[in-house]
């Protein structure tokens, strides 16, 4: 067993270190991490002379992603859940492999957490799929057994595909049809007109002489299998031998516990490299660079002291020499004297030493420039009515995954339904078929905090869901309408993972809330009614009255009676229609112009985040 990492200068030290945090020295002693292989090689060798392709790996999960894989079949439809995990193993090889979801224990697993894994058969040829898209299921290799390392100890599920399967319903089937066998062909040759004369009559006769070759055959078969089975067995033992030895190591075995210094909230960033360290580091274990800044300080403020002494020396030069002589006569002493006054003022005010960077201050210092909260009112400019005053608010903020609670549903459904045919003598044939459908869902409560301390709970959107991981900083943006009556209406959450650098654009917009006021309807409504009583009540006297100017009347002859009247009387509603129509849409312009007002701060802190995400990322993820 390999000591992963021995302690120097009395400090432990960790894989991830390349300098003794202390004394500063490049730590070259070898360091690895420990895997179940190594633990027991014994066991491992045994399963290879078994399982020649035989792998155990033990590592650590870089990547999840929950998704659910469905079977269809002519009676069922079933979806079982489960996880697509990338996982570095101790070598720093790249597995990526599914695992069943649905278990309580496995549901929550997640980014970090470190698994041993073994299956007696090589992995077999990845899936043909995109690699690029970030979800890419890249192969169905289903884990036999897993072991998940945890602080409290280890959880192991073992799934069983590989194991032997008894032959007893094999056999079962075999005896049974060599009777059937002999029966029937026992009864053929008894019965047979033409048959064998000395079997005539002799049914049972028949059967037991038939049979007996064919009990015989079974028999031997029975033993085959059996000794197949036992052989199988004895083999897969050496697979099931493994498994409480894996169940048995402990993150610590493992040296885990020692991959990366355990955080501290105190923690401050290295001036040189930005890496994470301890308050009591001396040096960086990632550049080697010391981190008393007074070192380099002093070197500065010393060159400052000097200069300033230098101008000093000027200065009481210069006053030597505009003195009138006689009068004030200045001593070397008083030179002496004025110079080191002039040296000290200089210094002091640059003996300032530069505040170490507290890690949580300046991922809070960040999350910070992306809050933004804000009331505003808009005015819904209607047609015909008063306008309406709404009020808005409109914020986003960035905050951290503490917790998450994940658990798997599982819903059972069957539908039956009854087909009746009706075939052409008039007969009814009725079947009745039931389909069965298996779905599951993921749900994952989050506990999320704010740079400012605040916790809530927060549900994401299904997609957002499956690779969403505790320590993750997502940013939350959104926008509350409250209308006349006071009610609520809730726009667009929308979330930016910033540690999975990865964007949801489901959502609705603020731009989207209408409100038709029922008068202007009525208006039009009671107006194409007049219009309608219009036509079939004055047409008379209409006509009376346009057949007095030669134009009108000409257009009358023109037109006809009725289209003349209808033309009359139907314009000025269309008219206007158009009006109320063309003031609806100049108001839904405005409405919609309000609100890009109020949302331009949010999507600029948006474009904000999504230019620098890359910078964002790399300071998060110092956090996990
Ligand atoms: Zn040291
Ligand atoms: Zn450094």
């Amino acid at each position: 067993m390999i000591n992963s990492c021995p302690p120097h200068c009395g400090t432990p030290t960790y894989l991830s270190d390349t300098y003794c945090p202390i004394c500063g020295d490049t730590l070259d002693e070898k360091r690895a991490l420990n895997n179940v292989q190594d633990l027991y090689p014994d066991a491992f060798n045994r399963l290879k002379a078994h399982y020649p392709n035989a792998q155990l790996i033990t590592g650590q999960i870089t990547k999840t992603h929950f998704y659910k894989r469905t079977k269809h079949t002519k009676n069922n439809t079933n979806s079982c859940a489960l996880w697509f995990l990338t996982v570095e193993s101790t070598d720093g090889i790249q597995y990526r492999f599914n695992v069943d979801a649905e278990n309580k224990i496995l549901v929550n697993l997640k980014v970090g957490d470190v698994i041993t894994f073994a299956e007696p058969y090589a992995v077999k040829v990845p899936m043909a799929r995109d690699n690029n898209t970030p979800d890419a299921i890249t192969n169905d290799i289903l884990l036999d057994a897993v072991v998940l390392h945890t602080g409290e100890g280890q959880f192991l599920q073992h799934v069983g595909i590989h194991q032997p399967i008894n032959p007893i319903e094999k056999i079962i089937t075999y005896y049974f049809f060599a009777l059937l066998f002999a029966v029937i062909l026992g009864g053929f040759i008894t019965l047979a007109p033409h048959g064998l004369n000395f079997f005539k009559g002799n049914f049972w006769i028949s059967v037991l002489l038939i049979g007996a070759p064919a009990l015989y055959f079974c028999h031997r078969k029975h033993r085959e299998f059996s000794q197949v089975f036992e052989d199988e067995k004895r083999v897969y033992q050496s697979f099931l031998d493994i498994l409480p030895l894996m169940q048995g190591v402990s993150l610590t075995d493992l040296g885990y516990h020692q991959k990366v210094r355990p955080k501290g909230n105190d923690d401050i960033l290295c001036d040189y490299c930005d890496h994470r360290l301890s308050t009591q580091a001396h040096y960086c274990p990632h550049c080697g660079k010391s981190q008393h800044n007074n070192e380099t300080d002093v070197d500065t403020v010393i060159v400052d002291a000097m200069v300033a002494s230098h101008d000093g020396e000027l200065g009481a030069e210069s006053a030597l020499m505009t003195a009138p002589s006689g009068e004030n006569v200045v001593t070397t002493e008083n030179i002496v004297m004025a110079h080191a006054a002039t040296a000290t003022l200089a210094v002091e005010p640059s003996v300032t030493v530069k505040p170490r960077r507290n890690v949580m201050d300046v991922i809070h210092a960040k999350m910070a420039e992306f809050r933004y909260d804000h009331e505003d009112k808009i005015i819904y400019r209607h047609a015909l009515v008063p306008n309406e005053e709404l009020k808005v608010t409109a914020w986003c903020y960035m905050a951290r995954v503490i917790e998450r609670e994940a658990s798997v549903d599982i819903n059972r459904t069957s539908v039956t339904t009854t087909t009746t045919r009706t075939d052409r003598y008039g007969d009814k044939d009725t079947s009745i078929s039931t389909h069965h459908t298996r779905d599951v869902s993921f749900n994952s409560k989050l506990l999320m905090r704010t740079e400012l301390g605040h916790e809530f709970e927060l549900w994401l959107p299904e997609k957002m869901r499956s690779y969403t991981d505790v320590g993750d900083i997502l940013m939350v943006e959104g926008v509350k309408l409250e209308d006349k009556s006071g009610k609520s209406h809730y726009y667009n959450p929308h979330y930016l993972n910033m540690t999975k650098k990865r964007y949801n654009r489901e959502g609705s917009n603020l731009g989207s809330y209408r409100n038709k006021p029922i008068l202007p309807q009525l208006i039009q409504l009671s107006l194409a009614l007049i219009c309608l009583w219009g036509f079939i009540e004055i047409e008379p006297q209409m006509l009376a009255i346009f057949h007095q100017w030669a134009w009108s009347s000409a257009l009358i002859n023109h037109l006809g009676y009725t289209i003349f009247t209808a033309l009359l009387t139907f314009v000025p509603y269309m008219l206007f229609c158009i009006v109320i129509k063309w003031l609806d849409s100049r108001s839904r312009d405005w409405y919609k112009n309000e609100a890009i007002r109020i949302y331009q701060p949010v999507w600029a802190l948006r474009d904000k985040a999504l230019d620098d995400i890359d910078e964002l990322h790399d300071l998060f993820t110092k956090l996990n």
